[in-house]
């Protein structure tokens, strides 16, 4: 697999860059579009975004994104091709009428506005579309992800269109729920489109009084609707307290978890573990999920004693990568082990790994060069059988053992 080309900012000569050298940017970041996330109540906005000839669709099948002939690129389709999930004109009522409508008996494909595209950086359908779509003081061409998983009353204008994109040559990704094989920005769409689609799925039902939602704000927020027209008239239904003032139910959640390259008092080694189901060699860096009522540092402190014994001192933040599977955000810190006792290892703890292993520099930096690989794929070539195999350049987790070799955490040179 080639590597990716992760979206790192250029060089600067900022006050910031200088004291804490370059941002690392992490794959599924680095998104070209911008979201503009306060025009998602806007229907005039998004019915002529919706309608332009510009507008390009991600069509996702069970999360599965579609793709071109290659699968390194995803593949976006017109609005014609929409419309008959979807009807001409999905957004021409406003956000309340959509409410006050609701029935419960109709399906209706969700509709993600992902965000406009003002530099051309994602591939499109549209090449030579002559028109420029612009609103108030933005422009660029929309984007927009729609769930077409076959179902209800849409199922078969559904099925005809999968059958008429695969017709074209294109396919849905489905080789792995992680589709790590993308050009980065086109990740980033990805994965914005793949945790929305999938927290819409997941929520069908209101998690305060267990009736139907309703997806509004472009996709990215679920409303229980005070009334019904299942039975043809409008028909209250039980109340519930989201509709007061406790509204903030039903938006998408963000799981933080801490992931951290250790290393030990006097700097020449790296902790790594691994668990048992992991191919032979393979190691990484320790990661647990962010409690509440704990900073993020305690996070990495409590996670690292918990799982290997090893009791940590200063903890330094390095980088972020969201990972939306489904819906996590990895928080990678660099840490370092207290002196002495505080670096033996201990896995009695907690029973997660089955082996942690302080490594020398030396070998985890040969390992960069000829052991990583994704998870599930043979070794690269070149790699000896028994040395040191790590995860790709991908994973957060290789760019905090890189940052670690390389001696960011003594002084920044990334
Ligand atoms: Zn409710």
């Amino acid at each position: 697999m080639p590597i990716p080309d992760l979206p790192i900012l250029p060089d600067d000569d900022s006050l910031l860059s200088k004291k804490f050298g370059r941002e690392t940017a992490n794959y599924f970041s680095g998104s070209p579009l911008n979201r503009l996330s306060f025009l998602r109540t806007d229907h005039a906005f998004l019915q002529s975004a919706f309608s332009h000839p510009s507008a390009a669709f991600l069509l996702m099948n069970n999360l599965s994104p579609l793709v071109g002939t290659d699968s390194s690129n995803l593949a976006f389709v017109p609005t014609a091709d929409v419309l008959p999930l979807t009807g001409p004109e999905p957004f021409v009522k406003t956000e309340e009428e959509l409410i006050r409508d609701f029935n419960s008996e109709e399906t209706h494909p969700v509709i993600l506005f992902l965000g406009v595209d003002e530099k051309n950086r994602l591939p499109s359908h549209n090449v030579g579309v002559p028109e420029e779509f612009v609103y108030k003081n933005y422009k660029g061409s929309p984007y927009f992800a729609i769930d077409i998983t076959p179902r209800g009353s849409f199922a078969a204008a559904a099925n005809a269109l999968i059958a008429a994109v695969q017709e074209r040559g294109y396919s849905f990704h489905d080789n792995s729920p992680r589709h790590m094989g993308l050009h980065a920005g086109q990740a980033a769409t990805y994965g914005q489109a793949r945790a929305l689609m999938d927290w819409n799925a997941r929520n069908p039902f209101c998690a305060q009084c267990g009736q139907r939602t309703l997806s509004v704000n472009a996709g990215t927020k679920r409303v229980c609707p005070p009334t019904d027209l299942a039975s043809g008239t409008r028909v209250d239904r039980k109340p519930c307290a989201t509709r007061g003032t406790i509204s903030n139910l039903s938006f998408p959640r963000t799981d933080p978890t801490v992931i951290m390259a250790v290393v030990n008092a006097d700097g020449t080694k790296i902790l790594l573990g691994r668990q048992r189901r992991w191919p032979k060699y393979w190691y990484s860096t320790l990661a647990g999920f962010q409690e509440p009522g704990e900073s993020i540092e305690e996070a990495v402190r409590r996670e690292v004693w918990e799982e290997s014994g090893v009791h940590l001192g200063r903890v330094v933040l390095h980088s972020s990568q969201p990972w939306p599977f489904p819906a996590s955000l990895m928080i990678g810190a660099v840490g370092q082990a207290l002196p002495g006792e505080g670096e033996t290892i201990y896995l009695g703890n907690d029973a997660e790994l089955e082996s942690a292993k302080w490594f020398p520099l030396d070998e985890v930096r040969e390992a960069l060069l000829k052991g990583t690989s994704n998870l599930g794929e043979a070794a690269p070539e070149g790699y000896v059988e028994g040395a040191l195999r790590l995860p790709p350049q991908t994973a957060i987790a290789n760019r905090l053992i890189t940052a670690v070799v390389d001696g960011w955490w003594v002084s920044p040179r990334m």
